[in-house]
């Protein structure tokens, strides 16, 4: 039997749902029931009625479904796939940070890990960063950990001083100005999308800075025909799948998540079957605390 095959019919008696980020490879995105941006991703994992979650991702898009589903069993394919931008701040640090600014408000990018969101107030994701911290009461201060990409972004967006920590993701470090200026030249008429997870000096280059969900509904009903992706690879396969009659060109084929690609075909299978991957288990103690942090995101994010 072929591993597509194979997956579908072991996901049937399982009863289980296989949930996909944008930058997971092509094969694996199409053996998803969803796929989706991180907060799409949270959204489908607290509505899904299936007892069993494979979650094609990194470790903390995983453990983010767990926190939100003590009951339900999340499996990650692989175990070893994480973010380093979510390690870049530990549980110290942070607590550090707290007590330098002890009446300032705490928001944690999802991109973080569970130790992380429990020492938070609110979490957010790249789609709803602005708008959460466009509620925040005008009279408090806040650290926003750990990307400061996004931090200055939302920073600069909502007119809010934030106290950042230095933290990026190493493949959106890879988006240079340079680049957005030739793939401009190579297709004058596409407009540029571009993650805010990317340097300043490039954000400044582009026509939308979007989550990667953002980017699936703007291609869907924006009235260009051609965009310039300025974020991980794997989001062309979702948009040339939902647009068949538009054209997406990267800025230029490095810029992939090594972790994103490590979940493969075979590994979903014996995710399935019980042979390989991992159950998600998060101390019941911090999961509780982190949990107070995503559902304070989840209820921001419908205002
Ligand atoms: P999105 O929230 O846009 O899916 O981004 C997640 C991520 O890891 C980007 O690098
Ligand atoms: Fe983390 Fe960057 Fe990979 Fe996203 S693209 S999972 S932020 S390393």
């Amino acid at each position: 039997m072929e591993l597509p095959e194979k997956i579908r019919s072991l996901k049937a008696a399982k009863k289980a749902v296989i949930l996909a980020h944008t930058y997971q490879p092509a094969e694996v995105q199409d053996c998803a029931d969803y796929v989706g941006d991180s907060y799409g991703l949270s959204v489908e994992a607290t509505s899904t009625k299936a007892p069993t979650i494979i979650f094609c991702g990194v470790m903390f898009m995983a453990e983010t479904a767990a926190i939100l589903n003590p009951d339900k069993n999340v499996i990650i394919p692989e175990p070893k796939a994480g973010c380093p931008m979510a390690d870049m701040i530990t549980g110290e640090d942070l607590a550090r940070l707290k007590t330098e600014f002890p009446d300032h408000l705490v928001v944690c990018y999802v991109n973080s890990t569970a130790e992380i969101k429990a020492l938070s107030d609110v979490c957010c994701t790249s789609s709803n960063a602005l708008a959460i911290i466009r509620q925040l009461p005008l009279d408090k201060g806040i650290i926003f950990v750990p990307d400061k990409h996004l931090g200055s972004y939302v920073g600069e967006q909502s007119g809010r001083d934030l106290v950042l920590w230095n933290g990026f993701c190493p493949t959106h470090a890879k988006i240079r100005p340079d680049m957005i200026i030739a793939a401009r030249k190579a297709h004058p008429g596409a407009l540029v999308m571009m993650h805010p997870e990317a340097p300043h000096d490039s954000r400044i280059l582009a026509d939308k800075i979007l989550s990667t969900g953002g980017m699936c509904d703007f291609a869907r009903t924006d009235g260009h025909t051609e965009f310039i992706i300025a974020t991980e690879s794997g989001i062309l396969h979702t948009l040339k799948k939902q647009n068949p009659q538009k054209y997406f060109y990267t800025i230029q084929n490095d810029i992939t998540c090594p972790n994103m690609k490590k979940t493969t075909l075979a590994l979903v299978a014996g995710a399935l079957e019980g042979s390989s991957g991992m159950k998600v288990f998060v101390d019941p103690v911090i999961a509780q605390k982190a949990k107070g942090a995503l559902v304070r995101m989840l209820e921001m994010s419908k205002k």
